[in-house]
């Protein structure tokens, strides 16, 4: 697949049953940036990217990848065209090794690879050399590792299916100051070298918006900010009526 394959998320309304969970919302995205989805809980953050992935049905609006419709396609399908998602509470499976988990996002990979004709960008050592907290842990089964070190892996695997796209939720959720920078630094280097595109949803507003290019603010469902992540760092009001910090 070539380099930067554009994201489009146009008009997403859903709703669970009587409740509007998202309204009209558009995101802006590029391959090589990283968009935070921020805002208070219940906001809508999650449903996003439930909807973008597929485990969500939206009632209007478009996911395009690379001008191809996405919109209401199974999970697997929008899985196998190129967008990963990385969900809130990590998705370690904590039976399997570190080195076991990381082989089912290559199996995923490789299936992309043949179907696009493209050669994969990454292996398990290219893993391992991006987060080396894992490569002393290969063998270690899921349920011995720090939280830290689990989100490192669902990255990680995420990455071995070869996406364009990487939506991720809440990552910092429970981790050190020290260990989120630490994620945070490999998720910047990894989107500047691959243009990749990066969803990042964020409670945490403010180290969120450090890391991110473009920035989203939701409340209720609806999109109420929308600017570069220094702009919205930048301004005051907003900071203090929706970002809490
Ligand atoms: P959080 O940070 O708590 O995950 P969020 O910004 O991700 O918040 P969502 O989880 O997307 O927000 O929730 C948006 C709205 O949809 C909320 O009003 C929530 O109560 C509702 N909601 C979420 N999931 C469901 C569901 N499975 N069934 C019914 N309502 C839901």
């Amino acid at each position: 697949t070539p380099l930067g394959t554009e994201l489009e998320i146009e008009h997403l309304s859903a709703a669970y049953g009587p409740i509007t969970a998202l309204d009209d919302v558009s995101l802006p995205s590029r391959p090589g940036r990283i968009t935070a989805v921020l805002g208070a809980n219940g906001a809508g953050k999650t449903t996003l990217l439930r909807t973008i992935s597929g485990l969500v049905r939206p009632r209007t609006g478009h996911v395009r990848l690379g001008g191809r419709a996405l919109t209401g396609a199974a999970p697997e399908a929008i899985a196998a065209a190129g967008i990963a998602h990385v969900p809130e509470g990590r998705g370690v499976i904590t039976q399997l090794t570190v080195e076991e988990n990381l082989r089912l996002g290559a199996l995923l990979g490789r299936r992309r690879a043949k179907a696009t004709g493209q050669r994969g960008h990454w292996d398990l050592g290219a893993v391992l050399e991006l987060f080396p907290a894992l490569a002393g842990r290969r063998r270690s089964p899921g349920d011995t590792l720090s939280g830290g070190e689990r989100q490192m892996l669902v990255i990680g695997r995420a990455l071995l299916t070869e996406p364009e796209v990487l939506l991720l939720d809440e990552p910092s959720l429970g981790l050190a100051p020290r260990v989120v920078s630490q994620i945070f630094d490999v998720l910047r280097e990894l989107v500047d070298r691959r243009a990749l595109t990066v969803v990042l949803v964020e409670q945490n507003a403010r180290i969120a918006l450090e890391v991110a290019d473009l920035g989203v603010v939701l409340a209720l469902g609806r999109v109420v900010a929308v600017d570069d992540a220094s702009s919205l760092a930048a301004d005051q009001a907003l900071r203090h009526a929706y970002l809490g910090f």
